[in-house]
């Protein structure tokens, strides 16, 4: 999942990194004082290039700016809010990334004095690129001193925060570009990426962003199809949608609710599923481990009271809080059916009548 800029810098802001002071602002009309710097919140890089960060000398200036970057798609996205900064005297601009690294399965720091705008332009030979690991984080700062000009002891806290932010909220990219030389002589975080391990989701009930996982456990099949799935574990949801059609029913979609799904996110898949026009049942085939049969039944509750013109049900549960779910769906009068296959013959006979 990726952060919002001013998401990121939150989280940088709490394990104490130095971050520029700012504001969120969703209105034209919000009184901020110059100078500023205003940045469109969108999920995509390159934005200054885009016209989506904008220094602010006058304030008359504010209020047309703020108006034109709510409104500017940027790479397709329209911006959430705009971050006003308060704007740094910039003497030096670095990038500093960390990252996984699959290969080798560590995390890894890459550098290149010369950040900005410009980055991608820069050749590969001038980046600095070593695995970090906790052990050898001086060793590793002394390492990025050097690359990008500074004595050890500057870079030192800064990449033990770094590190420890990356680690502590299983990130799988954060990117500081820039990371500001200002000329008082701080480093400064100037802009941030951060990208989160959404499989990590279940261990951070206080994750709660605006841009909510790229689902890529939804796939749509077939936008006709009369059959719609919600299983757990991509190979039982794969297995489900082959059942489906092997009864001779075209399913509408593939979806595999994840180890860490709970009431809000199963409730999300039954809205995207109601957007079918076909659609004539719903099958749901949960087999728990990590997924709790309970959070799903809680989910078909409330998707039953919410949802109008809800498809029917066809619905085989197993596994972890099985008997709790049991009684939450029998006090509301919804069946559950032992077997894949039952929910199947159901769902087939419902379609047929
Ligand atoms: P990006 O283009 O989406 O990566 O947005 P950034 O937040 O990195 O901003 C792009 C560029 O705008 C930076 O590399 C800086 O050169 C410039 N910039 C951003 N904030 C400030 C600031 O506070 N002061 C000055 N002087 N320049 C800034
Ligand atoms: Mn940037």
């Amino acid at each position: 999942m990726k952060l919002l800029e001013y998401e990121a810098k939150a989280i940088l802001s709490r394990h104490g990194i130095a971050v520029p002071n700012s504001t969120v602002v969703r209105r034209a009309d919000a009184r901020l004082i110059t100078p500023i710097v205003l940045k469109s919140q969108v999920p995509v890089g390159g934005r200054g290039k885009l016209g989506g960060v904008v220094i602010v000398e006058k304030s008359e200036d504010i209020a047309p700016t703020l108006e034109r970057l709510l409104a500017l798609d940027i790479k397709g996205h329209k911006p959430a809010a705009v971050l006003a900064e308060e704007k740094l005297a910039i003497a030096r601009e670095h990038y500093v990334s960390l990252l996984v690294d699959r290969n080798t399965a560590s995390i890894r720091l890459v550098a290149h004095p010369r950040g900005g705008v410009e980055v991608e332009d820069n050749t590969s030979a001038g980046f600095l690129s070593v695995e970090i690991i906790t052990t050898k984080i001086t060793v590793c700062a002394e390492k990025l001193a050097a690359h990008l000009g500074y004595e050890p002891n500057i870079m030192t806290p800064l990449l033990t925060k770094l590190y420890e932010t990356f680690v502590a909220n299983d990130a799988t990219l954060l990117e500081i570009n820039p990371l500001v030389f200002t000329k008082n002589g701080e480093l400064v975080c100037g802009d941030c990426k951060m990208e989160l391990d959404d499989a990590a989701s279940f261990r951070h009930p206080e994750w709660d962003f605006e841009d909510k996982p790229q689902n890529t456990n939804f796939v749509v099949l077939d936008p006709h199809g009369m059959v719609a799935t919600i299983a757990n574990g991509a190979g039982l949801a794969m297995a489900t949608v082959d059942a489906v059609a092997a009864r001779g029913m075209t399913p509408a979609n593939f979806l595999d609710i994840g180890g860490g799904a709970n009431e809000q996110s199963v409730l999300a898949a039954f809205e995207k599923i109601v957007a079918f026009p076909e659609v004539k049942a719903i099958v749901i085939n949960i087999f728990a481990g990590i997924t709790r049969c309970d959070e799903v039944a809680k989910a078909i509750v409330a998707a039953r009271q919410q949802i109008t013109l809800l498809p029917p049900l066809f619905i085989r549960l197993a596994g972890t809080n099985y008997e709790a779910a049991a009684a939450l769906l029998e006090a509301e009068h919804i069946t559950t059916l032992a077997s894949l296959d039952d929910a199947l013959t159901t769902a087939q006979e419902a379609i047929r009548a």
